[in-house]
């Protein structure tokens, strides 16, 4: 998921600014948008199901005036969290005012908690975490002296991957779960409008110089006037940084933990090649979070690389085939082969992660009828073992191919020559010229850094997906 925010003095049109902060993430989060712009604490706010530039137009950016902040959300449906109602920002208003609140991640806690809420007595519209922290944190309010100590005494009780970014009437305020799971940063345009972004690239792209990234456990509060900080939870527990962020989640142009992503791919593909050489005539990376790894096997192999596959750019990763008598693979639609490039050549293909093995099978094939003599599969990240509890929607352990094969077998099944993947020690090298100091690599060797979560399926939501898809 991704968030984005602005705050600064002259009142203005805030929401588009926000419009392309989560355009520029759009790769976090496709199931829904959602932007609320605070104009002297009468809050506009606008969500829905779809893309950022489905659910927003002109007219729609315009209706919601300006202001002189805003927040913004992209949402990624994880299991049990899917559906319309669980779009954010979510906007609460409370005895002392209101906020609006956009997370990325997820609580392993979130059952326990809301449980005990509701048998206060508290109703939720959703199965959203956004909503169960935005009523902790109003809970809190009742007796903290600000908004800010609110979201600090909120945090003791969250537990999980997670950041938050909450605008008050007066603040936005930008926070980070004790691990530091998800990245989250915050920088300053020329005009001295501050703002925050789950990614650099989103900063970039808006004219923002990047100032730092926000520490593991640190609550930012930014106002028109400044920037303060509150360490309480800073340093409580060892950091663990998803280290899936590099190999998939991050876009390339992004920085994370002082570690640019895509020099943690290239890293990641040379030390594929260290590990898994192989003579061949031409390495293609499987667009778009192959082809930093796959530079870098060929950087470090001396094999050339070449463009083997074309993505088209038209296609989001919710493409939908319109209709049952659709035939064509779905791959094919969304990826081709250049047959110039592979033909009569022996390919060392790269991907950055095998899953449930479909996606591999179906380019081997293709690269073969595109005339390639030998495919060899490298994946830039370690057998994916574990369903991850974070916020990324890797599947039962049931579906994940490495818990039920061998690597000769998964070679087999995805019809490859030969196939390598990258070490897990080799993992905890990928950010090492960033800041970093541990990773949650859960999905690779079964580590979580928190409990696990006893129920991870929402009842309540069943029913709202299922009311929703009848609609
Ligand atoms: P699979 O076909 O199930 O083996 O999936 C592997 C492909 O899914 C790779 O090409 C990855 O780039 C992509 N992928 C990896 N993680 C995710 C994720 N969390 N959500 C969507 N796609 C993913």
């Amino acid at each position: 998921m991704g968030v984005f925010g602005i705050i600064g003095k002259e009142k203005c049109n805030v929401a588009s600014s926000v419009y392309y902060g989560l355009y520029a993430q759009q790769h976090r989060g496709q199931e829904s948008a959602g932007i609320v712009v605070n104009d002297d604490g009468l809050f506009a706010s606008f969500k829905d199901s779809g893309l950022v530039g489905e659910v927003f137009n002109n007219e729609r950016l315009s209706s919601l005036g300006e202001g002189n902040a805003a927040i913004g959300h992209c949402r990624y449906g994880t299991l049990g969290t899917k559906g319309r109602s669980n779009a954010e920002p979510i906007v609460v208003n409370h005895v002392k005012g209101r906020l609006a609140l956009a997370t990325d991640g997820r609580l392993v806690n979130a059952d326990k908690l809301r449980r005990e809420l509701e048998l206060k007595g508290m109703i939720f519209h959703t199965s959203s975490d956004a909503e169960l922290i935005s009523y902790i944190i109003t809970g809190e309010r009742l007796t903290a002296p600000s908004i800010e100590e609110a979201v600090n005494r909120a945090m003791t009780s969250l537990d999980g991957g997670y950041s938050l970014l909450l605008m008050s009437p007066r603040k936005l305020i930008a926070a980070r779960d004790p691990r530091g799971m998800k990245p989250l940063c915050y920088g300053i345009r020329d005009n001295g409008q501050y703002v925050v972004a789950t990614e650099s690239c989103a900063l970039d792209t808006v004219g923002a110089t990047f100032i730092r990234e926000i520490d593991p456990g640190e609550i930012v509060v930014l106002t028109k006037d400044g920037v303060t900080s509150i360490a309480d939870h800073c340093k409580k527990e060892k950091e663990a940084l998803c280290v899936f962020e590099y190999v998939y989640t991050a876009r390339p142009d992004s920085v994370v933990a002082g570690c640019p992503v895509q020099e943690a791919r290239k890293r990641a593909g040379a030390l594929l090649a260290k590990a898994h050489p192989v003579d061949a005539d031409v390495v293609v990376g499987v667009p778009d979070s192959g082809l930093d790894a796959a530079l870098g096997y060929a950087e470090e192999s001396g094999i050339p690389y070449g463009i083997g596959l074309i993505k088209n750019k038209y296609i989001g990763r919710t493409f939908i085939a319109p209709g049952q008598d659709v035939r064509e693979d779905k791959v094919k639609i969304k990826l081709n082969p250049v047959a110039s490039a592979v033909k009569g050549k022996r390919v060392v293909l790269v991907d950055d992660s095998i899953v449930r093995g479909t996606t591999s099978a179906r380019i081997v094939r293709l690269l073969r009828a595109a005339g390639a003599t030998e495919v060899h599969l490298r994946s830039s990240a370690p057998p994916f073992l574990n369903p991850c509890y974070y916020g990324t929607d890797i599947d039962s352990k049931e579906a994940l191919i490495a818990n039920h094969h061998t690597v000769e077998e998964i070679c087999e099944i995805v019809g490859a020559d030969t196939l390598g993947y990258l070490r897990l020690e080799d993992v905890f090298k990928l950010g090492e010229s960033g800041k970093c100091t541990g990773y949650c690599t859960a999905c690779f060797n079964g580590q979580y850094p928190t409990e696990i979560p006893v129920k991870t399926e929402n009842k309540f939501d069943k029913k709202i997906s299922e009311s929703e898809k009848s609609k």
